[in-house]
């Protein structure tokens, strides 16, 4: 079985981002990107799946500008067979990603399609969604569980009441949650060995998308410094202060 696995380049979770002085977008100058973490775990996912023989092939594709080949020579040292460059250095909008995805589908024909449940830049949450609905394939949101049974993929999701299971007719799409697996570190052998793995490069003109967007964003801002808190000694001077000074009670 033939495994897709989406992963994007992002800012680095440990960043303070910065946005730009113009307030055009977030300063990126100088900046550690790195795998988005959901994506580590959809790799992870696809890795475990081929160490336990459910998997063949595990192919991994990213959109983005050149320098994305980092972050798919890590998911190539993790485990990966081969990967797929499609490149564009513009800022592309979910729905762009999503076509550019259902055309490597349209091309690889996997049975399984892992992204992340969403990028912890844009915070979209979006993209495998929409990658659903353009190629009409079953989709298993929020997994914390994902076990193959024949030609059907049993997917556990994380929801606001608790757990639910799905029974989804393969090919499917699966979006990682955070408690679907804990990624390993690549090893210094398997990062040598990553740099001699294939990687394709495409562009959205070879795949036959438009990437036009129908968004504009106006303006970037950071969020509002937070005031300092306070210490109060008694229920009762927390009382008087909610009611005298916040005035929500
Ligand atoms: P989002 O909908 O932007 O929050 O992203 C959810 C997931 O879609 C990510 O974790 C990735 O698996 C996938 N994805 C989003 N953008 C890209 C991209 N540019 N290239 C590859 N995969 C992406």
């Amino acid at each position: 079985m033939k495994v897709l696995v989406a992963v994007k380049r992002v800012v680095d979770y440990n960043v303070k981002v910065r946005v730009k002085a113009d307030n055009s977008g977030v300063d990126l100058a100088n900046v550690k990107m790195s795998m988005n973490p959901f994506c580590e775990i959809a790799v992870e996912e696809a890795v475990r799946l081929k160490e336990k023989g459910v998997a063949s092939e595990i192919v991994v594709v990213t959109v983005g500008p050149a320098t994305a080949q980092e972050q798919l020579r890590t998911a190539l040292a993790l485990g990966a067979d081969r990967a797929v460059l499609v490149e564009s250095a513009e800022e592309l909008t979910s729905l762009a990603v999503a076509k550019l995805l259902k055309a490597v589908v349209d091309k690889e024909q996997p049975q399984l399609v892992i992204l992340g449940k969403q990028a912890i830049d844009s915070d979209n949450n979006q993209t495998g969604q929409m990658l659903a609905a353009l190629t009409g394939y079953a989709q298993g949101t929020f997994a914390s569980k994902v076990e193959l049974a024949g030609d059907k993929v049993n997917v556990t999701r994380e929801i606001d009441g608790g757990l639910q299971t799905v029974a989804l007719n393969l090919p499917a799409i699966v979006t990682t949650d955070l408690r679907l697996n804990e990624p390993r570190y690549a090893s210094l052998p398997n990062i040598m060995k990553a740099k001699k793995k294939p990687l394709e490069t495409v562009t959205p003109d070879a795949l036959g998308v438009s990437t036009a967007s129908t968004n504009k964003t106006l303006k970037v801002e950071a969020p509002a410094a937070r005031s300092a808190g306070i210490k109060v000694k008694s229920v009762a001077e927390l009382v008087e202060k909610l009611k005298n000074e916040a005035k929500v009670i």
